[in-house]
């Protein structure tokens, strides 16, 4: 595994008025609400990734948003991301997040975003930006349609539906994601957290069916799983979906790497899940 290049594909930073302002932003949006009412919750900045990347030999981030209900925040967080990647000499690979829900707003918002380097969509948050309530999910027809056209893959975060609570959990369904992703087959999705369990599911045919473009990144998973997580998932929906990511700085890039790095996967099975799994997404042919 040496001179292995090493992609972390889902972390998060935010400019400095997010912590400046933390208690005023709390009271504007139900997402930043449910992650950072704890002033002890850490929000970190483009220096602070930089040197943790530089610490644990990491040499590209994806970087994402939150699923955000405020216009402004959006776009305040998403110029961030987009002025880091763009002086990160390719360390940063930026995605872009809005609220499905904004329609028109959520559409420019987007376009606005790929003009200027994004790369993808999210990461959504469907309990507290609400665009997956109720049964029918035509109104986000345009969304995916756009996500697709510009070949932006769709991160959405998900919630174990069993286990401890914590921050911004959520309660989405498998059921409802599963809804979704069968009604927008042509998306690709990356479902976060190891998809709340979704892959070992993919041993029903059906499911398996229903996952053909989606994928599922380990983000937060010392917090959740054993690191077995990888092999088990590897088994149930194939190695080659499986993309490792931190969610620094909720967990910390260096503690994440070493423990995956220790699970028992082939040399093949560990350079897909570190680095050829993202470039084939986010080299949507
Ligand atoms: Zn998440």
């Amino acid at each position: 595994m040496n001179n292995q290049l090493i992609i972390d594909s889902l972390t998060h930073i935010l400019p400095k008025e997010f912590s400046k302002l933390r208690k005023s932003f709390v009271q504007k949006d139900k997402t930043f609400e449910s992650l950072f009412s704890d002033p002890k919750s850490k929000i970190a900045s483009y220096v602070d990734l930089v040197e943790s990347m530089q610490k644990s030999s990491i040499h590209k981030s994806i970087v994402a948003g939150f699923g955000w209900n405020d216009l402004g925040l959006a776009k305040l967080s998403n110029d961030y991301i987009l002025e880091s990647a763009n002086k990160s000499n390719g360390k940063i690979l930026p995605l872009c997040s809005v609220n499905p829900l904004w329609g028109k707003q959520a559409i420019s918002e987007i376009r606005r975003c790929y003009e200027l380097g994004a790369k993808g969509i999210g990461e959504l948050h469907p309990d507290t930006q609400g665009f997956l309530d109720g049964n029918d999910y035509s109104s986000l027809a345009e969304f995916m349609e756009l996500s697709v056209s510009l070949k932006m893959p769709v991160v959405i975060h998900c919630s174990e539906p069993v286990g401890h609570i914590y921050e911004g959990k959520g309660s989405i369904k498998l059921q409802v994601i599963v809804n979704l992703v069968s009604k927008y087959p042509n998306n690709i999705f990356i479902l976060s957290h190891f998809g709340g369990g979704l892959p070992f599911y993919s041993l029903m045919p059906e499911i398996k069916i229903a996952l053909r473009n989606v994928y599922f990144d380990s983000a937060a998973f010392p917090y959740l799983y054993h690191p077995n997580v990888f092999k088990v998932s590897s088994i149930a929906v194939g190695y080659e979906k499986i993309l490792f990511a931190s969610d620094f700085p909720i967990v910390s890039q260096n503690h994440a790497l070493k423990k995956f790095l220790r699970v028992n996967l082939t040399d093949v099975e560990k350079k897909s899940i570190l680095k050829s799994n993202a470039d084939n997404i986010y080299s949507w042919p």
